[in-house]
């Protein structure tokens, strides 16, 4: 008898990340990062969950929260091995619901929840096969792989036969580049150094600790006053160096002559990619960016679903595609774009940080180098030191490398002391907050 899935719990967790201004950027100066937080209780004899997340930066996670919940319908008193023999779909259950998604469609809060649903319930299932997601995945055949992928809207530039091929293609070479990313890991770059609100003697020190801890590429966020940026770009390049890359990032700051301009004034220090230069729904103005300036364009962290993705990508628009594991519907619409990536040869070069991110991104790398693209060239996973103290099976980075997680599931499983500590706003580290803000008014 399969167990059911007797619970779907939501939390509404967020971290005063503002404080410090990490993760501050030109669009985004205070972020406190936060996870729509999701656990699938079920009745197996041995406690077997599922645990999942899609991430904000603090307000409005309720709505997030809110959004998991009106999907609970397709979740709650299922049976898990209706649910894990049929993942594709499952998926497109949630992402199809016909009254939901008037708020989208694939778009948007009600998406990101579909997400959130979705990644938990490849928590679960990687879970009870024993097996990390990355090489639960990895371990599939073909035929199986292109089961889980919703094909709707991006036939037209890749159909279930031409993933086929793709897949077919890296079956010979799996089991060694398995072995190898047990050996080695993956490559690493690291935004740490780079947050816009940081001093220029907290730059240079944590660029050249970077480079100490053995990072082949570090990212400054940049967008938000020129001269500034000029400045921040040759204090790092002269910490870094001219053999280390720097790649920028405006996080959608510009109109397209703006981008134009400052990745010219920013081009004597050999900047390696500008990210999302401009709204993330603009395929033609991504375009020009490529057109108009010699800096590679990057993006995708905001990108709302595949058939974004396969238009960045039919326009020529993007050097690098940067797959985010909590932006589009989870684990599936993440195949759909690493295959469509694959079809039009760019490299994936995953967006993390925040909360848990890197946790679940790297399992997506991993498997795309594994079973897809069978490549390395041109590809790092972004990773930010903040937060992994909070998860259970943290990510751990060696010689600038993400070491391939084991533990069976999505290393998405929060510690239960901070889910407690963190939840909003009763927690106590809220409850504390707001005391203090209390008694400075
Ligand atoms: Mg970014």
């Amino acid at each position: 008898m399969s167990p059911t899935i007797t619970e779907v719990a939501v939390h509404d967790i967020r971290f005063p990340t503002s404080e410090r201004l990490d993760g501050s950027d030109a669009m985004h100066p205070d972020p406190d990062y936060s996870a729509a937080y999701v656990v699938l209780r079920t009745d197996a004899p041995d406690g077997l969950e599922g645990h999942g997340f899609c991430f904000t930066i603090g307000r409005g996670n309720e709505v997030a929260a809110a959004a998991i919940r009106a999907l609970r319908p397709h979740v709650e008193g299922r049976a898990v091995d209706s649910v894990v023999g049929d993942l594709g779909g499952f998926h497109r259950r949630l992402t199809r619901d016909s009254q939901l998604r008037w708020l989208g469609p694939d778009k948007g809060v009600t998406h990101m929840a579909a997400g959130a649903l979705t990644n938990a319930v490849w928590d679960l299932a990687a879970k009870q096969a024993g097996l990390p997601v990355w090489e639960f995945l990895a371990a599939m055949p073909p035929e199986q792989i292109v089961d889980l992928v919703d094909f709707r809207y991006v036939t037209d530039a890749l159909d279930r036969e031409q993933a086929l091929d793709i897949l077919r293609a890296a079956v010979p070479g799996r089991a060694a580049r398995v072995a190898e990313l047990k050996a080695s890991g993956y490559p690493a770059y690291t935004t740490s150094p780079g947050w816009l609100g940081y001093s220029d003697e907290k730059l240079v020190k944590l660029a050249q600790q970077a480079v100490a801890d053995g990072f082949g590429q570090i990212k400054l966020k940049i967008g938000a006053d020129l001269a500034d940026d000029v400045r921040r770009m040759r204090l790092a390049r002269e910490a870094v160096g001219p053999g280390i890359r720097i790649a920028v990032d405006a996080n959608q700051r510009w109109d397209v002559s703006d981008a134009l301009g400052w990745m010219s004034a920013l081009a004597p220090y050999d900047p390696y990619w500008i990210e999302e230069p401009t709204s993330p729904d603009d395929i033609l103005a991504h375009a020009a960016v490529r057109a108009g300036q010699p800096v590679k364009v990057a993006t995708g962290e905001h990108v709302a679903n595949r058939v974004v993705f396969k238009q960045l990508l039919q326009a020529g628009a993007v050097d690098f595609v940067q797959i985010d594991a909590a932006r589009v519907a989870g684990v599936n619409e993440n195949i759909a774009i690493l295959l469509l990536a694959a079809r039009f040869g760019v490299p994936v070069c995953p967006h993390a940080g925040g909360v848990g991110l890197c946790e679940l991104v790297q399992h997506l790398a991993m498997f795309d180098y594994a079973a897809v693209s069978g490549s390395l060239d041109g590809r790092v996973i972004e990773y930010v030191d903040h937060l992994h103290e909070h998860f259970t099976d943290p990510v751990v980075i060696e010689g600038g490398r993400y070491r391939a997680p084991t533990a069976p599931g999505f290393s998405a499983r929060m510690r239960p002391e901070s889910l407690a500590a963190h939840r909003y706003p009763d927690g106590p580290v809220w409850r504390a907050r707001s005391a203090t803000a209390k008694e400075a008014n």
